[in-house]
């Protein structure tokens, strides 16, 4: 079996490394990433300058895109047969609801799923003192479950786990995507030339408590894995919409 591993927080990162080497057991492990940090770039590719791609080790390879180039590098290019299994992580800090449509972690593993390959983002709930080992275990165990049993097409997995021991951890368990309060998040300054500048995302937020989300599970030091569907459409709205009788006639006749 072929993994493909990748990241957003770089390819120096702890989280990676951890990752890399508890799939390694599972079957022959590439590890494509970012050559530097580039989280939050959520799913952009690069097209307006070269990439190059530099072998860092054995199976180690540094780009200098995005985490979603490294997924498209990795399985049209680099790799000689197409993985069976991409994972993205283990991200330094949490991909919680609306946050992962931001996330550069997640979209590695979207990238993946858009090429037919299962896939699962994995990010530990911490901004500091980071242990990555059930983290790591965890996907090992989840990466066994996936090769047993087949994700459906166009699906993908989003896990997070909290930053405790694997005795800490209650369990695990299966939810949706949870909401946040959007609130003051974009500070105005003031620069030293009188100018004004905006920092996006410095205040705190806080979420919606509902049952069933990945933050509530996280709140309880469960383990949460949410299923993705990337067909964002909205059937429901689209049927709906039929009935509105939208029209546009150019010629206004
Ligand atoms: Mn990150």
């Amino acid at each position: 079996m072929v993994i493909l591993v990748s990241n957003d927080d770089g390819v120096h990162s702890e989280g990676l490394r951890s990752l890399g080497e508890s799939l390694r057991g599972l079957g022959e492990v590439f590890i494509i990433a970012p050559d530097r940090e580039r989280s939050a770039v959520g799913h952009s590719l690069t097209l307006d300058m070269p990439l190059r791609v530099k072998q860092v080790e054995d199976h180690l390879f540094a780009v200098n895109g995005t985490p979603t180039d490294c997924i498209a590098l990795g399985v049209l290019g680099i790799l000689k047969s197409k993985p069976d299994l991409v994972v993205s992580g283990i991200n330094m800090g949490q991909n919680l609801g609306d946050d992962i449509t931001y996330s550069g972690t997640v979209s590695a593993a979207m990238e993946a799923a858009l090429l037919r390959i299962p896939s699962f983002a994995v990010s530990l709930v911490a901004n500091g003192d980071y242990r990555f080992d059930a983290a790591a275990e965890f996907s090992r165990h989840l990466a066994q479950i996936i090769m047993e049993r087949p994700l459906p097409p166009y699906t993908l997995l989003n896990v997070n786990v909290p930053n405790l021991s694997r005795s800490d951890i209650k369990g695990v368990a299966i939810t949706s995507l949870g909401r946040r309060h959007y609130s003051e998040t974009v500070l105005e300054k003031i620069d030293p030339r009188g100018k004004s500048y905006y920092w996006i995302g410095g205040g705190d937020y806080k979420w919606e408590s509902k049952e069933g989300t990945d933050i509530e599970a996280i709140n309880r030091d469960l383990i949460s894995v949410t299923p993705l569907h990337l067909d964002l459409t909205d059937y429901k709205l689209a049927e709906e919409m039929k009935r509105w009788s939208i029209d546009f006639n150019p010629t206004g006749i």
